[in-house]
């Protein structure tokens, strides 16, 4: 018979860490938003218009950018980004390996080629060095993510691609509310892609938004996010619209519905409430996870502030007799939500299949993937969620300790 000792995993029939199951990530929805979204279903106007609008502007604000657009997903605020510049057949994009594979697909959505480089090792965002080598006269784009919330070296990246006369597109899916040296992330790039997924910082359930300096690419993003239609509908449809509208691109429907902005317009009114107990959270991660030699903190550099959308550590895998896979099996036993991010780019059969990369080509993301689990994290989570997490942890590097 086994010893139930309070060391033995969940696994081998120990008592769990937590009787309840805490999942990686939740959303946070509060009064506001439940009042916005009524209050827009009563208001006779339900998809694009006056809430789609607003969110769009008050996300530019708070990226430091000049003109917003608010579409249905980051991933067609980064295909639209793209149209805008004009990427096409012939042009090359250079994307991290390290990162979600909807950074990859827009760029063959344009029917550009996707030129996929390493990453730092230490942010596990776009390695500016690598970008600078894998650049040649066909290279058009760069398109940078801001791993888990943290800045990438947007700085130099910007640099390089102003001085080659490059183009950057930011995928700061994560990174809504951080900042370089105390700019926002979205002043930085050409055009910053934010997204609003379930998940993410700010959410509306499914969407996006889309910010730039630039009011030419802002027009063009905004025709083109709407069939490609000269003026949107819901001006069409006022008093003071009219009824006549031109088509002048083959653009596409990712526009956003007002009742979807509303959910966001009543998340902005928490939103830095939100990312102060995300930041609290992270340092009560960080204060308990050093006494854990099995796994390794995320850094925050100097100059960044950390948007916090993830919370991944890196197993210390000579410290292990267990692989990634396998922790993760336990601290689910262990009622311990996790994921990883991400799985890189060239390990996926379509791009392994039809891009020039074979496993070894990038280094850094392959050993930050085979280490990688990402952590819960999420306003709603209490101090003792954090301690509970960081107990489950503990307990299962114990027991692997090599
Ligand atoms: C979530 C995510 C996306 C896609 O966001 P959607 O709004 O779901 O399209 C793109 N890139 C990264 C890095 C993401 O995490």
């Amino acid at each position: 018979m086994k010893l139930n000792t309070p060391g033995t995993l969940a696994s081998d029939g120990g008592t769990p860490v937590r009787s309840t199951f805490l999942p990686l990530a939740l959303p946070s929805i509060g009064e506001s938003e439940k009042r916005r979204v009524i209050e827009t279903l009563e208001s006779g106007w339900i998809t694009t218009g006056p809430r789609s609008h607003e969110l769009a502007t008050r996300v530019a604000e708070l990226a430091g950018a000049r003109h917003g657009l608010a579409v249905n997903s980051a991933t067609g605020a980064l295909h639209l980004a793209l149209a805008a510049l004009g990427a096409g057949a012939g042009d090359e994009v250079i994307t991290s390996t390290y990162t979600f594979a909807a950074c990859v697909n827009v760029i063959e959505h344009v029917g550009a080629t996707p030129v996929l480089v390493d990453v730092e090792a230490d942010t596990l965002s776009l390695d500016p060095q690598a970008v600078e080598a894998a650049i040649t006269p066909r290279t058009r784009v760069i398109l940078p993510v801001d791993y888990a919330g943290h800045p990438c070296a947007i700085e130099e990246i910007v640099a390089l691609a102003r001085s080659r006369g490059l183009r950057v597109v930011e995928d700061a899916a994560h990174a809504l509310g951080a900042a370089w040296r105390g700019r926002p992330i979205g002043s930085f790039a050409d055009i910053t892609a934010f997204s609003f997924y379930a998940t993410k910082n700010l959410t509306t359930g499914e969407g996006g938004a889309a910010v730039t300096d630039d009011e030419a690419l802002a027009e063009r993003m905004q025709v083109l996010s709407l069939h490609g239609m000269n003026r949107d509908a819901w001006k069409r449809y006022a008093d003071t619209g009219s009824w006549y509208y031109e088509v002048v691109a083959p653009g596409f429907k990712y526009n956003l519905s007002d009742v979807l902005a509303a959910i966001g317009l009543g998340q902005l009114e928490r939103f830095t409430e939100m990312q102060r107990r995300r930041s609290a959270l992270a340092v009560r991660y960080h204060a308990a996870l050093a006494e854990v030699p099995e796994v390794r903190r995320p850094i925050t550099r100097e100059g960044a502030t950390h948007a916090w959308h993830l919370y991944p550590v890196a197993l210390q895998l000579e410290r292990l007799s267990c692989d990634r896979a396998r922790f993760a099996r336990e601290l689910r036993a262990e009622n311990i939500g996790s994921s990883v991010h991400f799985i890189p780019i060239h390990f996926h059969p379509h791009f392994r299949d039809t891009l020039p990369y074979r496993a070894g080509a990038f280094p850094v993301a392959e050993e930050a993937y085979r280490r990688a689990l990402t952590l819960p994290l999420y306003p709603a989570m209490t101090d003792r969620d954090v301690d509970d997490v960081v107990a489950a942890v503990r307990k299962i590097a114990r027991h692997f300790r090599a």
